[in-house]
């Protein structure tokens, strides 16, 4: 036995490139945006989480080249210790005041903030219950936490009313996406938070998809029901609506400063870059000057269900700008991800264990600069695909 014996039986990859069918690690030679380059071909990108079109937005560049004039490269440590710059203070100021949260911490991802929350906060005899479908990295942040992890199916709140009641009387923590990131459903959120007050639990949304998109001021989940108030924490990143690196916890201020002192995620860890924390600030700031990016983003994504609908395609359908499409098994998604790129369209495939075995998906998802011309493109691409591989 080899530690290594893993790696040699891995044939995954291998089988999927004979057939000349990979989708993964494809290299762009531009920027994100809503037009590509990959191999000297220009696509429409349909595949990224750039949901305010801000990563080409000049005023963004220009805060960025700022911050490393200013700040240089990297800060070398801990926000805890010497890797503290005023621009971390100015961003978290902003986005609790954005947020209507006392305070906010940043973390350098949003993947290792969830590890860095949920590790603090849910400790040895206390209970974390969260939705079967919630992302990665709060199931990575329950095994690192000594909580025990309990799941509900999805959206399930009979399920989740039931673990509550077994439950109460211990430290409850439930923890769900805002908007789930392969589906693009929404939580239901008010039903969540009346179950929390009912069982004394407290409520965490991981809105790394809502921030930007839901709200009419795209603070997200919270605030498209209206209850900011009710969510006892917040989670986010700043990877997609606001176009940079970096991730953030919003809460009380007492949360805030526990979690600063006690999250080893967050203490033993350098901070995020000064480009990209002043990259994040200049697009909170476009974002609260320009909320009518939120409504184009929802416009742009009706459109494209609208259109996919009416060509007979199916797809799951929500209110946010995730539109995934469904192609059943794994082959036909990775064929279709091929044929789409020849054709000009970049599409994520999703195949298990993201989804269930014959449930694969074409993960859609749209920009609020993306024009009418480059979704009909797109729409007349995915029919010409799924048409010709009969999944339609
Ligand atoms: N939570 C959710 C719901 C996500 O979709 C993601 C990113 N895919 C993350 C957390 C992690 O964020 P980041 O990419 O900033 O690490």
């Amino acid at each position: 036995m080899d530690l290594f014996d893993k790696c040699e039986k891995f044939t995954r990859v291998s089988d999927v490139k004979a057939l000349g069918l990979y989708p993964y690690f494809h290299a762009l030679t531009t920027g994100q945006d809503t037009e590509v380059v990959m191999d000297n071909h220009r696509i429409v990108m349909i595949g990224s989480n750039n949901y305010l079109g801000l990563t080409s937005d000049p005023r963004l560049i220009a805060a960025g080249i700022q911050a490393l004039e200013k700040y240089g490269s990297g800060c070398s440590g801990s926000r805890f210790l010497n890797g503290t710059l005023d621009l971390h203070d100015h961003l978290e100021k902003a986005l609790a005041k954005f947020l209507h949260k006392e305070a906010v911490g940043t973390f350098s991802t949003g993947f290792q903030s969830n590890l860095g929350i949920i590790s603090a906060i849910a400790g040895l005899g206390d209970v974390i219950i969260g939705d079967k479908e919630n992302h990665a990295s709060i199931y990575d942040a329950c095994r690192l936490s000594y909580a025990k992890l309990y799941r509900y199916e999805h959206n399930n709140m009979e399920e989740l009313e039931g673990l509550l009641k077994e439950h109460t009387g211990k430290g409850i923590l439930i923890v769900t996406d805002g908007v789930f990131s392969m589906g693009g459903d929404i939580a239901n959120l008010p039903a969540i938070v009346t179950l929390a007050k009912k069982y004394h639990a407290r409520v965490m949304v991981d809105d790394a998809h809502g921030l930007g998109v839901l709200g009419k001021h795209g603070r997200g989940t919270a605030e498209h029901f209206g209850l900011e108030e009710e969510v006892d924490i917040y989670m986010g990143t700043f990877s997609k609506s606001l176009a940079s690196l970096g991730g953030y916890m919003a809460a009380k201020q007492q949360v805030i400063d526990y979690v600063k002192h006690v999250s080893r995620p967050f203490i033993f860890s350098a901070s995020i870059t000064p480009a990209s924390a002043a990259c994040a600030l200049e697009a909170l700031k476009i974002l609260e000057a320009e909320p009518n990016r939120v409504s184009d983003l929802s416009a742009i994504a009706s459109y494209m269900r609208k259109g996919l609908i009416s060509r007979g395609i199916k797809i799951i359908e929500s209110e946010t700008p995730i539109v995934p499409i469904y192609t059943y098994d794994e082959i036909t998604t990775f064929k279709a991800c091929k044929l789409l790129l020849e054709r000009g369209v970049y599409v994520n495939p999703v195949i298990p264990p993201a989804v269930a075995n014959g449930q694969c998906l074409l993960r859609t998802s749209y920009t609020a600069t993306h024009t009418k011309e480059q979704i009909d493109f797109a729409i007349d691409k995915i029919d010409e695909v799924l048409t010709e591989l009969g999944v339609k």
